[in-house]
C-alpha cells in the first residue's frame, strides 16, 4: 500500500485536498512502522581525503516500502517533521548510534565517530540536551565521538536556542558540525557564534568540480571553514578529481560514494575489517 502511496503522489498532487490525504496516510503509516521497529539507521563512512582510512561515519534514516525497497528520507524527514514524529524518531536515532558507538567500541574501533542529523523540532523540546546526554551515559559512550550535524536552517529558527543547546553539548565534549554549508540563507554572524568542530561542504559545490576549470565556490567554502578554525569534510564526493581538487583546497576529510554509499551496520562492520583502520 505505501508503494502505491509514493507512486501515485503525482496522481494525488491533482488537488490539495487529495495531497493532504497522500500525506496524512503516510504520516499515519510512518507512525505505525516507526512503533513497529520498521525504520532502519544505515552507516555511511567518512574517510581522511589523503589517507582514505575511515575515520568516522554518518547515520542515514532509512524506510523500508515493504515490497524490497525504500521511500526516500527527502520524502519522509519533511513528512516526520511537519507531523512532530521526528522528536521521537530523533531521539532513536540519538540512541541507536549511541549504541553503535558502544558495538563499535567492543570490535576494537574505538576512535570512530558516529554523525547525526538534528531537526528544527528536536532543538524546540526543552529536553533535547538531557536527552542527548542521556543516551551517551545510557550506552557509555564519549561525547566526543557523538557528533551532531545542523544546517542553516535549523540555526535560523530560534538562532539563541540553538546556540544555547550546542554550547551546553560542546562543553560535554559532543562534536557539533555544520551540515549542507552553502545552501542556505544563514547569517555569517551566527558561524562564529556556534561552537563547530566542522564544517561539511555540500554536494553541490563538490559536483561543480570538473577537471581543468577552478570551482570558486567550493574553495571560498573551504577557505572559510579554515579560516574558522574548523575541519572541512567535503560531502557526495564520487570521482578521484574530485578528491585531488578537494585535497588541494585544503579540505581534510571526504564522504561520498567513490568511498562507500550507506550500508546497514552489519555491511558496516565488514567494510571496516576490509579496510582496517589501523
Ligand atoms: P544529508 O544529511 O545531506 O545526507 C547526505 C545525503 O547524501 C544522503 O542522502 C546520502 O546518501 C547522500 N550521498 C552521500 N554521498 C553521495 C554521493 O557521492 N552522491 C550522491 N548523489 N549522494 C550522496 P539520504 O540518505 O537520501 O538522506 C537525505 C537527507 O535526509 C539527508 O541529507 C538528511 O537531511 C535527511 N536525513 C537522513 N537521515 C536523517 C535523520 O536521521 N534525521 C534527520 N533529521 N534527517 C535525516
Ligand atoms: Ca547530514
Ligand atoms: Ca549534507
Ligand atoms: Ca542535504
Amino acid at each position: 500500500a505505501k508503494k502505491n502511496l509514493s507512486d501515485n503522489h503525482e496522481y494525488y498532487a491533482k488537488s490539495i485536498e487529495s495531497q493532504t490525504t497522500w500525506r496524512l496516510d503516510m504520516i499515519r503509516q510512518l507512525r505505525s512502522d516507526f512503533i513497529n521497529r520498521k525504520l532502519q539507521l544505515w552507516y555511511q563512512p567518512q574517510v581522511d581525503l589523503v589517507s582514505e582510512k575511515v575515520v568516522g561515519m554518518e547515520g542515514l534514516l532509512r524506510w523500508p516500502d515493504g515490497e524490497g525497497g525504500y521511500i526516500s528520507p527527502a520524502v519522509f524527514i519533511p513528512l516526520a517533521e511537519y507531523s512532530g514524529l521526528i522528536v521521537d524518531i530523533g531521539q532513536w536515532v540519538l540512541e541507536e548510534s549511541c549504541r553503535k558507538l558502544k558495538e563499535l567500541k567492543e570490535a576494537g574501533y574505538d576512535n570512530l565517530r558516529v554523525a547525526v542529523n538534528i531537526s528544527i523540532p528536536q532543538f524546540r523540546d526543552r529536553h533535547f540536551v538531557e536527552k542527548v546526554k542521556n543516551a551517551l551515559i545510557a550506552s557509555d559512550c564519549d561525547p566526543s565521538l557523538l557528533e551532531l550535524e545542523i544546517t542553516e536552517s535549523v540555526v535560523m529558527d530560534e538562532p539563541q536556542i540553538v546556540i544555547d543547546a550546542l554550547t551546553t553539548l560542546k562543553e560535554y565534549g559532543v562534536g557539533i558540525a555544520i551540515d549542507d554549508f552553502g545552501t542556505g540563507f544563514s547569517s555569517m554572524s551566527y558561524l562564529q557564534k556556534l561552537p563547530l568542530d566542522r564544517l561539511k561542504v555540500d554536494r553541490s559545490f563538490v559536483k561543480d568540480i570538473q577537471p581543468g576549470k577552478s570551482a570558486v565556490l567550493a574553495e571560498t567554502i573551504v577557505t572559510l571553514g579554515n579560516k574558522l578554525g574548523l575541519l572541512t569534510i567535503a560531502e557526495g564526493v564520487e570521482k578521484r578529481e574530485q578528491a585531488s581538487y578537494m585535497i588541494k583546497l585544503g579540505c581534510v576529510e571526504a564522504q561520498g560514494y567513490l568511498y562507500a554509499k550507506p550500508m546497514p551496520f552489519e555491511a558496516l562492520m565488514s567494510y571496516l575489517h576490509d579496510h582496517s583502520t589501523t
